[in-house]
């Protein structure tokens, strides 16, 4: 099922202002979207609105081409997985997979039927007839999938639903939902605000910030195409180093001039209109180059190494007090406190108008 958002408004009457303003979206039928963004952005209330558990205050919510403002949550054809599971603790596995389907008073056999489908293919088949609380975390987060699955939605909405687990089993079952994802086909919006759950996961990934839609795309083009300084800091670990200037005679000059970068032709073309205003760069800290382009490098003094085993990052300072953090390979060797020359891949830079955040290009 496709579901559209129309100028979707949304103001909880306790507060003053709309908690998200104009949201305007289209998720497509077998899509995996993720809708990403930090704490207290709107998120959870997005979600929500499409499960019908929050009213809509402005704009229309359509699925497929049928407006479902007013439609009850039970009657929308969705299957919410919240982070807290919410497994009923004195029903077996079974019992609590089984208990939306018993209420919509289906056939025996098939709740039967559904609840064992879902159980192989989550591999709970064992642990069927145990409570809620005999079994492990990873396992009750598969229940409260399976629960989901058997109403055989039109639509899969899940709020965080791996954050209760430990990161090994976050990273197994990142695999497993995509996969299950893949096997069923069935749309599916999925919240979260960690980035990496979103670069993996998604067909397209919604960056919220502050109510408002900041980008909308595939993960690549968040990595190599952010539209604006925050997705490009919020995508990426290290955060994307960004630093202040402006361009003069087609180059870009930093804030007090340490930093000097002659752009490659194509970012040349795109800042010709830029010339004596204020300019940002970012560049990701595996872009930088020790050697780099002649005429552009930069000494900075290396002040902690972080060990990550395949990389190191140097968290650097320029001469300024500006910081820099650049990774390179584990392998290379690198004190506290020396001092090194690194270059920019020119072909790597993102530049951004400091006054509006926006890219340009
Ligand atoms: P988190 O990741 O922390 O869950 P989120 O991005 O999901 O955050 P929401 O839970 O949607 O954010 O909250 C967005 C804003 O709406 C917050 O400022 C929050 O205080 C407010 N809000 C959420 N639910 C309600 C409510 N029931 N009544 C009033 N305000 C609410």
């Amino acid at each position: 099922m496709k579901v559209t958002l129309k100028n979707i408004g949304k103001k909880y009457e306790s507060q003053e202002d709309f908690t998200l303003k104009n949201v305007n979206l289209e998720i497509d039928e077998k899509e995996f979207c993720v809708i990403l963004g930090p704490s207290g952005c709107g998120k959870t209330t997005l979600l929500r609105m499409i499960a019908g558990l929050n009213s809509v205050t402005e704009g229309d919510l359509l699925f497929n081409e049928k407006r479902v403002n007013a439609v009850a949550p039970k009657d929308r054809d969705i299957a919410m997985v919240f982070q807290s599971y919410a497994l009923y603790p004195h029903m077996t596995v079974f019992e609590n997979m089984a208990f939306s389907l018993k209420l919509k008073k289906e056939r025996k056999k098939i709740i039967e039927e559904r609840v064992i489908e879902a159980a192989e293919l989550l591999k709970i088949k064992k642990e069927l007839y145990a409570k809620p609380a005999e079994i492990s975390g990873g396992q009750r987060q598969r229940v409260a999938l399976g629960r989901a699955m058997v109403k055989k939605p039109k639509v899969f909405l899940m709020d965080e639903p791996l954050s209760n687990l430990d990161a090994k089993l976050r990273e197994h079952m990142r695999v497993e939902l995509v996969k299950l994802h893949k096997t069923l086909g069935t749309t599916s919006i999925y919240v979260t605000h960690d980035q990496t759950e979103a670069m993996t996961m998604a067909d397209k990934i919604i960056l919220m910030n502050d109510g408002k839609i900041q980008q909308v795309g595939k993960p690549e083009e968040f990595y190599n195409k952010p539209k604006n300084i925050f997705v490009a800091q919020f995508i990426g670990s290290p955060t994307m180093n960004i630093l202040e200037g402006s361009i003069k005679d087609g180059k870009f000059v930093g804030q007090d001039g340490i930093i000097q970068i002659t752009p490659n032709d194509n970012d040349k073309r795109n800042l010709a209109s830029y010339e004596g205003k204020d300019v940002s760069v970012g560049i990701r800290s595996e872009r930088f180059e020790s050697g780099g382009h002649i005429g552009d490098n930069f000494e900075c003094t290396v002040e902690v190494v972080e060990m990550l085993g395949k990389e190191k990052i140097l968290y650097s300072k320029l001469d300024d007090g500006t910081n820099l953090v650049i990774s390179t390979p584990g392998h290379y060797h690198y004190e506290d406190g020396e001092r090194h020359s690194f270059g920019f891949d020119i072909n790597a830079l993102h530049f951004f108008d400091t006054k509006t955040g926006q890219r340009i290009n």
